[in-house]
């Protein structure tokens, strides 16, 4: 029997045991930390394709369970003048949604599965390095244990050691040019659809907020900045982290500026990195998926969903190709064009986020057009993408 070894369990980790197990095909995964990491406070939106990827692993109700539907993206200016609407989920049949929620709860719904499914997770683990014998592939731990597969699946996020094994001279991840705030009001009322998003694009910031159905605002915030190390964050002190966010937002119009002062439960500043394009996905008995692969701008509001589409893309290629290299390059033949073509359009959304001065007047005037043209086409091939799970993968 086929035995995969799965290198990290975010999310890529766990869908992709899942689909291989339904495949037929056992599978472990290491995880680096002991438990479940910091994610207090962080949430995020799975787009509609992603919620429906889960359904190949039985978890598209579960997810659809957490948090709350999100239609649609308002775009304002620091000004308030409407600059458009992204919808950001299509009108399938059976009414799947995109769905907002805290990111931990994927994590939990996802791993919960797979310890439910048997499959084994050796947590506080970290792969070191990891050899291709041609018969098989042995991963070596940071504890100096090992584990022998016929392959190896990277699924270590954006800052994958898989990615370098495979390549040692592969693009390192870089930085977006954004800090990312996150946190919770109650009790102050927003003039938005429950569960739409308003994003605005602010004189000194970017802030959005949506209202969930117990009337909690869910809001984040991206600062500009040239820093890219740990080093360059603001503390994670709650007073301190308001009075800075306050301070960014205090000549913008709209309510950013009263959800931060009564905001709860701040999520740590983080710094994000992009991986736009890699040349090898995989070598031999070895493959990264999910972001160690392709880490788009948090803007695209997909790095999640591409994962999961890829972890059953990559269990549905296994399962009708057997033989491992020729599986590994049809399953990059498959993803590859769709996902560098959402990471394509996803730059494009970042830097108009992080634009000042000039640019940003600039921005004001064309967005509105672009959202016009970006319309339908766009929303359809990326929300509406539909992954067969019984369809035959040929070679
Ligand atoms: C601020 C922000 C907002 C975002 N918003 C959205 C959004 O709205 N919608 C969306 O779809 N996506 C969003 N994303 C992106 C999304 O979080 C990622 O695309 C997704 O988590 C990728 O999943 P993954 O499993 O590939 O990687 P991860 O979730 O990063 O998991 C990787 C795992 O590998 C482990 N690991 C790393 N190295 C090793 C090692 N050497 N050995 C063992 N284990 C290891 C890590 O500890 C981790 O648990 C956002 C990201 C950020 C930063």
């Amino acid at each position: 029997m086929t035995r995969a070894l799965i290198i990290g369990g975010g999310i890529a980790g766990p869908a992709a045991a899942l689909a291989l197990a339904r495949a037929g095909v056992a599978s472990e995964i290491f995880e680096q930390h002991p438990g479940p990491a910091d994610e207090a406070g962080v949430f995020f939106t799975l787009g509609s394709n992603g919620v429906d990827a889960l359904g190949a692993i039985g978890l598209r109700e579960a997810a659809m369970d957490r948090g709350f539907a999100t239609p649609a993206i308002e775009l304002r200016s620091g000004t308030g003048k409407p600059l458009g609407v992204s919808r950001i989920t299509t009108t399938r049949e059976d009414g799947t949604p995109s769905q907002t929620m805290r990111r931990a709860e994927l994590y939990g719904i996802l791993r919960d599965r797979a310890v439910a499914a048997g499959i084994p997770i050796t947590l506080g683990t970290k792969l070191v390095t990891a050899a291709d014998t041609g018969e098989g592939v042995v991963a070596t731990f940071d504890d100096g244990s090992t584990a022998h597969g016929d392959l190896l699946i990277g699924c270590d996020g954006v800052h994958s050691r898989t990615r370098t094994l495979i390549d040692p001279g592969a693009p390192r991840p870089v930085g977006a040019g954004l800090v990312n705030f996150g946190g919770y009001t109650s009790g102050v009322r927003v003039d938005t659809e429950p569960g739409t998003f308003r994003m605005i694009f602010g004189s000194r910031a970017f802030f959005g907020y949506a209202t969930a159905p117990d009337g909690t605002v869910w809001w984040f915030a991206n600062e500009p900045t040239s820093g890219s190390a740990p080093a360059d964050l603001p503390s994670r002190d709650a007073a301190e982290l308001r009075r800075h966010l306050g301070a960014l937002f205090r000549d913008d119009a709209g309510p950013a500026a009263e959800l931060i002062a009564a905001g709860h439960d701040l999520a740590r500043p983080t710094l994000t990195h992009l991986l736009p394009h890699l040349p090898h996905w995989r070598r031999g008995r070895m493959v990264v998926i999910g972001d160690a692969a392709h880490a788009p701008s948090p803007s695209s509001g997909q790095g999640a969903s591409l994962s999961i589409e890829d972890a059953i893309v990559l269990a549905q290629c296994v399962r009708d190709l057997g033989a491992v290299p020729a599986a590994l390059t049809r399953f990059e033949a498959i993803r590859r064009p769709r996902v560098e073509r959402i990471v394509a359009s996803a730059a494009r959304v970042n830097s108009s986020k992080a634009a000042t001065g000039i640019a940003r007047r600039v921005r004001d005037l064309v967005l509105p057009a672009i959202l016009r043209f970006s319309g339908a086409h766009g929303i359809e091939d990326t929300y509406g993408h539909r992954i067969e799970w019984d369809r035959r993968i040929e070679a």
